[in-house]
């Protein structure tokens, strides 16, 4: 049979611009793909002959040839481009155009079930900022699959056989048409395998397997952090087709502290100290994680000053060094007092006013800005 001449395979014009020669490829090799024609031998020609066409005359090298000396100008079999011969398949056959939208998933697996990888599980752990900060060992109930001892893992009833799915057949994926593209999906009738038993059986309910639990020992490392997530290789759902499992993703999840508050690997606390310690300095007890440490306030601390206690956060998993624990300061303003007490308050205030402005910094500053502002 002889050639069709390039540009009438396409239906496009001698002159035709790059640009319309690929819009009428994309048309056609759409029409025809053998994806969409899953058997009909005339579509798959047709697509052979139109990824020919558009391959020769999107080539500038190539099409200049084809329009000097025709078809003898021309080997498709030659070059980068060529090869349909011999037992080149589909995928071989999709060009650029194709290859980024039907992916790996266009290639390979026409001739039988697709093997896929086990979905990924994620486990929600719950612990406590002292855990997180010093690490420790713990054991979680995780979901786990056997072959169902009744069937062997076939599915089917003991004494039939599973037969090839018809809704995919036996291919495990199904296509579905979106607007223009056309997507891949596992198939919903046989999940992937392929095969569907008539009779399923009656433990497992074809699904060849039988999910139970299983206690998995989890080592939690010293300073890790919220939203961390510590991976267990091959832990996750098993895959179809004898493909690998997934994992198990432990995801770090830490309590509200009474006390603390992490912010990465360092540490803030409120440190309540009376009125009296604020003025006078003194030493105090300080909470760490590691304990309480004594702590020398300074005379004249005022409210809302930040301490910093160095190395007394938590040794970061990644950083391997401790962060800090920043205390800050809330002065206490002292309630239900004696007559006594007030009497000894009010003598106290007398005496600072006499004393004027050197008693109280922040009031004197604070009401030199009022002034001004005034002013
Ligand atoms: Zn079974
Ligand atoms: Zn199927």
């Amino acid at each position: 049979m002889a050639k069709r001449d390039y540009y009438e395979v396409l239906g496009v014009a001698k002159n035709a611009s790059d640009e319309e020669i690929k819009k009428a490829y994309r048309k056609l090799a759409m029409k025809h793909h053998p994806d969409r024609n899953p058997d009909s031998k005339g579509a798959e020609d047709k697509f052979k002959e139109a990824k020919e066409a558009y391959e020769m005359l999107s080539d500038a090298q190539k099409r200049e040839a084809y329009d000097r000396y025709g078809h003898a100008g021309v080997d498709p079999n030659v070059g980068a481009g060529g090869g349909f011969g011999g037992g080149g398949n589909f995928a071989d056959a999709f060009g650029d155009i194709f290859g980024d939208i039907f992916g790996a998933s266009a290639r390979g697996g026409r001739s039988g079930p697709q093997v896929y990888r086990g979905a990924d599980l994620r486990y929600n752990l719950e612990i406590t900022l002292e855990q997180a900060a010093n690490g420790f060992d713990t054991s979680i109930r995780v979901p786990t699959w056997d072959s169902c001892d009744t069937c062997h893992g076939s599915g089917a009833k003991p004494g039939t056989s599973p037969t090839t799915c018809t809704t995919c057949g036996g291919h495990g994926q199904v296509r579905m048409q979106q607007g223009f593209f056309s997507i891949q999906q596992t198939c919903p009738k046989c999940h992937g395998t392929g095969k569907i038993s008539p009779e399923p059986c009656p433990t497992c309910s074809g699904a060849g397997r039988i999910k139970r639990n299983k206690t998995l020992e989890v080592k939690i490392p010293a300073g890790i952090d919220d939203g961390m997530r510590i991976r267990s290789s091959g832990n996750g759902e098993p895959g179809t087709n004898g493909g690998p499992p997934g994992d198990l993703y432990v995801e770090i999840h830490i309590k509200q502290h009474a006390v603390f508050q992490r912010d990465g690997d360092d540490l803030h606390c409120e440190m309540p100290i009376s009125y009296a310690t604020a003025a006078l300095g003194g030493e105090i007890e300080v909470p760490t994680l590691g304990g309480k440490v004594s702590f020398t306030v300074p005379e004249g601390t005022q409210s809302g000053k930040t301490f910093r206690l160095r190395s007394k956060g938590i040794k970061g998993v990644r950083s391997g060094y401790p962060g800090d624990l920043f205390c800050h300061v809330v002065v206490e303003t002292p309630v239900k007092l004696t007559d006594r007490q007030k009497d000894l308050l009010r003598e106290f205030e007398q005496l600072t006013v006499e004393g004027g402005a050197r008693h109280s910094p922040q009031s004197k500053s604070w009401k030199d800005k009022v002034k001004e502002f005034f002013e």
